[in-house]
């Protein structure tokens, strides 16, 4: 098994459509395949902020649940607009607002095709994909090492919020712990969720959120060759939503 984990998206359809044709793969169908079936797996966050949200889950849709020819697990964002669809009284912002004014402008037999593929896009989703094949595992994220074959609520918080104390900073952003550090698995950790200039590679963890839908790149990492494949953005770049590290 070859595969090709895809950072967050975040509505980010054409820059998707770029990094799919970079890395091999035809377009089949109004689908992306690749000539040695090589396998897409989307690390979560496929919509919010980004000028094409609804394109990108209906690929998403086509290629995970109808065709089975991709994987997916879930992000925060993807949460959030699970909750919105089913009704939730969720809060429009954080880039949710894109989704749904999207969203309001199709006519209600789109609404409701659009809404039916993502719940079920969400509701068969693994929380996170051991591939044992490639040594990997694929948590929007990221995980502990403790958590891997566990699917209580405190892995569900920690794949979709990544390690958070409960607290925030002076900004009101939430306080992380870098569980990256601590890590010493043999598996690759492949993650998203914070935005980072370039891929950030600490001990066997690999994040590939390189922040596209702020204006710098989207990124995929493939194994077994362990090869990194980024395309620039089309969105203007937003310096300050990048997280730098003391080690990077
Ligand atoms: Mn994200």
């Amino acid at each position: 098994m070859k595969v090709d984990v895809f950072g967050d998206i975040h509505g980010c359809f054409k820059e998707l459509c770029t990094l799919f044709e970079e890395l091999g793969y035809e377009k089949i169908n109004d689908l992306y395949i690749h000539p040695q079936n090589r396998i897409p797996i989307f690390v979560g966050d496929l919509t919010d902020r980004g000028p094409e949200s609804i394109k990108v889950i209906q690929l998403v849709y086509k290629m995970v649940v109808k065709e089975k020819v991709a994987k997916y697990v879930p992000g925060n964002h993807c949460n959030k607009l699970y909750r919105f669809f089913l009704g939730n009284n969720v809060k429009q912002q954080h880039g949710l607002e894109t989704t749904v004014a999207e969203f309001e402008a199709l006519d209600n037999k789109m609404q409701g095709h659009v809404r039916n593929q993502f719940m079920r896009l969400y509701e068969e989703a693994p929380l996170y994909l051991q591939l044992p094949e490639v040594n990997a595992v694929i948590a929007h994220a990221g995980i502990k090492q403790s958590y891997i074959g566990r699917l209580d609520k405190k892995v569900k918080t920690f794949v979709l919020y990544g390690d958070i104390t409960g607290e925030i900073d002076e900004s009101g952003k939430p306080i992380r712990r870098d569980w990256a550090q601590h890590y010493r698995g043999n598996n690759w950790i492949v993650y998203g969720h914070t935005p980072v200039l370039n891929p950030r590679i600490v001990n066997k963890t690999i994040n590939i959120d390189t922040g596209c839908v702020f204006g710098n790149k989207l990124t995929a990492f493939r194994l077994p060759e362990e090869n990194i494949v980024s395309v620039p953005s089309l969105q203007p770049f937003n310096e300050e939503k990048f997280r730098s590290f003391p080690d990077a």
